[in-house]
């Protein structure tokens, strides 16, 4: 029988693990941290009871995408909720863009850019299932259906600033910028559009689920198919170089680049080591969990019924501050992005004490504290949040790298997903996972089509194992 090792447990790398497992091969995963999951984990870090979602908390992306479909995850649990509303981007003057699942309803909320919004994501949405495989994975290859990505891929080439000019509300701007900042980039330039449509549009077909129990129910799943596959896993086990790893047909590394570079050393072609050491790290993460009394006072009526609430102001502001971060500057008012997951899943909550899920956009590496920042962006539009308060997490930028080695300096993107690195991944190459060396692979979210707990890199990079075997 053939072996395979898996270096890392995040979502990439147990996909993977599945993956090989399922075609027979004998698969050990060998994880760092003494529990498995990566930015997948869910704990009750403030009252015994009061679920947070360490990192991944919503999930448009995984819930439909084609490993998660293929797997059958929810035969092992894996049970997927929604929130009334998707996303609110409120304003200051008590509006907001408001983002439903169906296509209609937001276009019908968003007065004079409801046609605009319709004429943007109707035929995507409807299409996304077919789509979602030519999109969740390697961006160059012979597409599976060519005229419904022309169709969506025509407007991802924009920079966001550019196609939020096609709407006239500030609302609307407001709402896809909040989406498309996702990208961690600044606004204006090239391509910054793309991850937002991808998330909007999946929203739009699967709505922005949460996982019954949070996050950690994704892991749960995953490792409890992979135990019947008769794969193992050994946490506490740290891999720095190869003599960490025992004899393997296929060596499967859920790492970043760099880490990469370190373990396979001189064994990497030298273009490769190059390319994996300039591998380029974009801005981070503060994180802020929070035990509040009673719902959040949100000003605005339907910031209440959604999962996710975007705070950031105007587009203007959202462009500006996003700007600043990637430039080294800590705005006086971050992106933030606030999770109420448990709108959807009410056994997170412990009485009326909820957990909100929170974390703004910083400087890579910053050292500061933002958690002050954080508290007064959700005042704004919600005053009166500081006095529910009853205990608060943070995890700084810096301790979200040391946390997982793949979010260095709190990129919790696992790279900068810049034009070259967004297409390509870690290197240019048509052959994304390949690390040069015979049996060995890059699965993590630092390769097509990056970040997020669908599974997909972990599962393309473990058909190209099987394809090489
Ligand atoms: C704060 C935050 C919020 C997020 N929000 C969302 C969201 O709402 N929705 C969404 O879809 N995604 C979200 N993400 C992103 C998502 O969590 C990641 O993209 C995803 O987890 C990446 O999966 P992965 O398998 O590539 O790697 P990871 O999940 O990063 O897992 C890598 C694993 O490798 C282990 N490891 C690292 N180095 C070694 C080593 N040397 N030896 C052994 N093991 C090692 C780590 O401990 C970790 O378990 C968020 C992330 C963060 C941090």
């Amino acid at each position: 029988m053939s072996t395979a090792t898996v270096v890392g447990s995040g979502p990439n790398g147990l996909a993977a693990a599945l993956t090989l497992a399922q075609a027979g091969l004998d698969v050990t995963v060998l994880e760092a941290a003494d529990e498995i999951g990566g930015g997948t984990r869910t704990s009750e870090a403030l009252v015994p009871g009061l679920l947070h979602d360490h990192c991944s908390a919503i999930h448009p992306m995984a819930v439909g995408s084609p490993f998660h479909s293929d797997f059958g995850l929810s035969d092992y649990g894996l049970e997927w909720r929604w929130t009334d509303l998707d996303c609110v981007h409120p304003l200051d003057d008590g509006s907001a863009g408001v983002l439903h699942r169906s296509v209609d309803d937001t276009a019908a909320g968003l007065g004079r850019d409801g046609s605009t919004w319709r004429a943007l994501f109707g035929g995507p949405a409807s299409h996304f299932d077919a789509l979602s495989d030519d999109i969740m994975g390697p961006l160059l290859r012979v597409p599976s259906h060519p005229l419904a990505l022309a169709r969506f891929g025509a407007p991802t080439v924009l920079p966001a600033s550019a196609l939020a000019r096609v709407f006239r509300t500030e609302g609307a701007r407001a709402l896809f910028g909040g989406v498309a900042a996702h990208t961690f980039r600044p606004l204006h330039l090239p391509m910054t559009s793309a991850i937002g449509l991808g998330i909007i549009t999946a929203g739009h077909r699967h709505g922005w689920a949460v996982a019954a129990g949070g996050s950690r129910a994704i892991t749960d799943a995953m490792a409890a198919k992979l135990a019947d596959l008769g794969g193992k896993i050994e946490t506490g086990t740290r891999v720095t170089s190869v003599a960490d790893l025992p004899p393997s047909d296929v060596l499967m590394f859920d790492l970043s680049p760099e880490a990469v570079a370190d373990i396979l050393g001189d064994r990497l072609p030298a273009r490769v080591s190059r390319a994996y050491r300039r591998f380029r790290r974009g801005p981070g993460a503060f994180k802020v969990d929070f035990a509040v009394e009673g719902p959040v006072p949100w000003t605005n009526a339907d910031a209440h019924k959604a999962g996710t609430v975007h705070l950031a102001g105007t587009f203007a502001e959202l462009a500006a501050t996003e700007r600043d971060i990637a430039a080294g500057r800590m705005p006086q008012r971050p992106f933030v992005l606030v999770g109420q997951q448990y709108l959807a899943d009410p056994q997170r909550s412990v009485g009326n004490i909820h957990p909100i899920w929170s974390y703004a956009h910083v400087p890579n590496g910053y050292t500061g504290d933002a958690t002050e920042a954080i508290i007064a962006q959700i005042e704004r539009f919600a005053p009166g949040f500081r006095e529910r308060i009853v205990g608060h997490t943070v995890r700084s930028a810096t301790a979200m790298g040391q946390y997982n080695a793949n979010y260095r300096g709190g990129d919790i993107m696992t790279g900068a997903k810049d034009i070259r690195q967004l297409t390509f991944g870690p290197r240019v190459t048509l052959s994304p996972y390949s690390t040069g060396v015979a049996g060995a692979y890059i699965c993590s979210a630092a390769t097509p089509p990056g970040p997020g707990a669908h599974g997909m890199a972990g599962y393309h990079a473990a058909c190209k194992a099987l394809s090489e075997i």
